[in-house]
């Protein structure tokens, strides 16, 4: 394997699937390279020719490091690399400045393209009837509230698919169980996620993985904003929408914090009346009657 252009963004499973807004967008196929468990994702992306597992041998050719840590600067020290506005980032969390630009547009802007919306994979051309529920995020921190999901998930008269991790399969079965006709998806890998995916109208759940992931599927998505923000470029774009409470501690995290300082949470008790009419317009925008 040699020339091209070699993108490296090892995690985490959101970020990872944003490099589908460049790799649609480029004129010959990228390689990725990524942690093993995204490997098979990665290879997936429209415009991805070849995936490799971080740790491998590396891949020639024009490197873009888009995740930018310590171990991307030591393996690819001549790589250009994505600008992460982390200055602006900290200062967004106390309080002050406006956050950042969208994480696509820099992705785009460090490789040189203009970024793509979804979706980002090719999938089977099914009707989107289903609705997602997703409970589990990357930290407790940033997950919706079991109880609202299952309350959205009541209202719906449709399909309703409850998607989750590895570890989440307590979550998935607990809200799967409470949902008349529900069913659960929990794998380690992605096979089974990405043909179910094909099917999902709408998605609704936390900052998480498997929320990027359902929107880079074609899906329309209701996130729930609770310790992240839209200010930090990750909520942004079309086919979204945010339904988040306007606390003077928000945003507290960039999404790696564990505790609640205020305790119990209460960005994320968020009324399921505006999640619901968030779900009702993402429907009717595909095209369903109300
Ligand atoms: S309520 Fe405030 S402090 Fe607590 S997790 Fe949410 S944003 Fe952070």
């Amino acid at each position: 394997m040699s020339g091209g252009l070699v993108l490296v963004r090892r995690r985490a499973l959101g970020d990872v699937v944003l490099l589908g807004a460049v790799t649609a967008a480029l004129d010959a196929p990228a390689t990725v390279v990524t942690d093993p468990r995204y490997v098979e994702l990665a290879q997936r992306l429209v415009g991805v020719g070849h995936a490799v597992p971080w740790g491998s041998a590396r891949p020639e050719g024009r490197v873009v490091d888009l995740q930018r840590s310590m171990q991307t600067l030591w393996a690819f020290p001549f790589a250009a690399r994505v600008r992460k506005h982390s200055v602006a980032r900290r200062l967004r969390v106390r309080g002050w400045g406006r956050g950042r630009p969208p994480v696509t547009a820099l992705y785009g802007r460090a490789v040189g393209v203009v970024p793509r919306e979804p979706p980002w994979f090719v999938l089977p051309e099914i009707e989107r009837h289903t609705l997602a529920l997703i409970p589990g995020a990357s930290t407790p921190l940033k997950a919706a509230s079991a109880e609202t999901l299952v309350e959205v998930g009541r209202r719906w008269s449709g399909r309703t698919l409850v998607l989750g991790g590895p570890g989440e399969a307590d979550l998935v079965a607990h809200v799967t169980s409470r949902i008349s006709g529900a069913e659960a998806l929990v794998e380690h890998g992605f096979a089974r996620t990405l043909l179910r995916l094909a099917s999902v109208g709408v998605a609704v759940g936390g900052d998480s993985g498997l929320l990027h992931l359902a929107r880079a599927c074609g899906a329309s998505v209701v996130a729930l904003a609770g310790p992240t923000h839209p200010d930090d470029g990750f909520l942004v774009g079309s086919r979204l929408s945010v339904v988040q409470r306007s606390l003077s501690c928000r945003p507290c995290t960039l999404h790696r914090a564990t505790t609640c300082r205020v305790g119990g949470r209460p960005c994320m008790e968020l009324a399921v009346r505006a999640i619901w009419a968030a779900v009702c317009e993402a429907w009717c925008a595909l095209g369903h009657p109300h």
